[in-house]
């Protein structure tokens, strides 16, 4: 079994009932097993210009798991959920009812388009590390350091 984080986000539709829905999705997966996860945090939409107060705001949320799967069977599984609550592939960074990322999978690396490990833009995003912190305050992301400082740091810009 492997440790891994994922974040959960939902910007269009019922998006508690969307995460609530994709966390239980997620815990029946084969070879998955939560081992804790996050309250729902608002956070407003980022664009790749930054952040879109127009966007609708998200719903963000983390879990982990301990996951008897390669990282590459995560990512279909967790395709195929995005895929079953009707996310539409438009735009990049679109809005979206149900984005699943992988953060972390052990420490396992991977540097594909298909399939980043650990995820690249985790350490710049604090709706990923604010939960993730929430469910492991020693929690690290490996090659960044702990997940408290990195928060703390993005907190801390202007
Ligand atoms: P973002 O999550 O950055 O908003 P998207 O969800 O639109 O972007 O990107 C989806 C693509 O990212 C998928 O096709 C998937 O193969 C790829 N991808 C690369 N690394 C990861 C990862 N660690 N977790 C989830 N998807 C990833
Ligand atoms: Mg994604």
């Amino acid at each position: 079994m492997t440790a891994a984080v994922i974040a959960l986000g939902s910007n269009l539709g019922d998006r508690s009932r969307i995460l609530a829905d994709a966390v239980r999705a997620i815990a029946e997966l084969g070879g998955v097993e939560l081992t804790a996860i996050s309250s729902f945090h608002e956070t407003a939409a980022l664009k790749p210009h930054g952040v879109d107060e127009s966007a609708p705001a998200y719903l963000n949320a983390a879990l982990t798991a301990e996951v008897a799967l390669t990282p590459e069977q995560l990512l279909d599984r967790l395709m195929d959920i995005e895929q079953h609550f009707g996310r539409v592939r438009a735009e990049r960074w679109g809005d979206r009812t149900l984005d699943l990322d992988i953060i972390v999978f052990g420490d396992e690396r991977r540097d594909v388009d298909r399939l980043q490990l650990p995820h690249p833009r985790a350490h710049e995003r604090d709706f990923v590390l604010r939960p993730w912190l929430e469910i492991d305050p020693t929690a690290e992301l490996p090659g960044r350091g702990p997940v408290a400082r990195l928060l703390a740091a993005l907190e801390a810009q202007p």
